[in-house]
């Protein structure tokens, strides 16, 4: 099973992912996450990711391409993969149906929650993670309308997207999501 989470940051991605990968024994896939660790192991590819995180730009594809496709060659045992936060970009989203093609894998579905703008600044300035800044954050968001909401388009084409009301409570979001898969 190859499912995607797909949101504006705070509209939680992450939350939901814990709950999804512990039902489906999915492994996780979290670029934000897997970057924050390269950042703190001072990785070469942390360096380079931390001035683009730091101010809310996208990471470059090729960096994100190569990471992924590290994890997912290197990757034995699971039923299957959770995509979270990735892909960001039309370009990613190529790249990754290429990777899955070659080993003859497909996306079931792409899981994108709703949050309103207002809503999503109030959780991530709650959240106080060192990029939820109120300038940084205006710019996260900014960036997801420009390059990332575009791939909605790309998967709802495929039949592919589910659409879910994120605002609601955890546990509301998981049944429904649980419910439509
Ligand atoms: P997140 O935790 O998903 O909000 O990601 C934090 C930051 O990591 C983002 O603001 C980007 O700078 C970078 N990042 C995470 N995932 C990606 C991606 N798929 N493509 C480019 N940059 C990314």
């Amino acid at each position: 099973m190859i499912l995607i989470l797909f949101g504006p940051p705070g509209a939680g991605k992450g939350t939901q992912a814990d709950l999804l990968k512990e039902k489906h024994n999915l492994l996780h896939l979290s670029t934000g996450d897997i970057l924050r660790e390269e950042v703190s192991n001072n990785t070469q590819l942390g360096i380079e990711a931390k001035k683009f995180m730091d101010s809310g730009e996208l990471v470059t594809d090729d960096l994100i391409i190569g990471m992924i496709k590290n994890k997912i060659e290197s990757t034995t045992n699971v039923n299957g993969f959770l995509f979270d936060g990735f892909p960001r970009t039309i370009s990613q989203a190529e790249a990754l149906d290429l990777m899955l093609i070659e080993s003859n894998k497909e996306i079931d579905k792409v899981i994108s929650l709703e949050v309103d703008d207002n809503v999503l600044t109030k959780r991530l300035l709650s959240r106080g993670r060192s990029d939820d800044n109120e300038i940084t954050i205006k710019n996260r968001l900014d960036v997801y309308k420009n390059q990332t909401l575009p791939i909605k388009d790309f998967y709802k084409n495929s039949n592919k997207l589910l659409e879910i009301k994120g605002d609601s409570s955890i546990e509301e979001v998981s049944s429904e999501i649980e419910k439509l898969l």
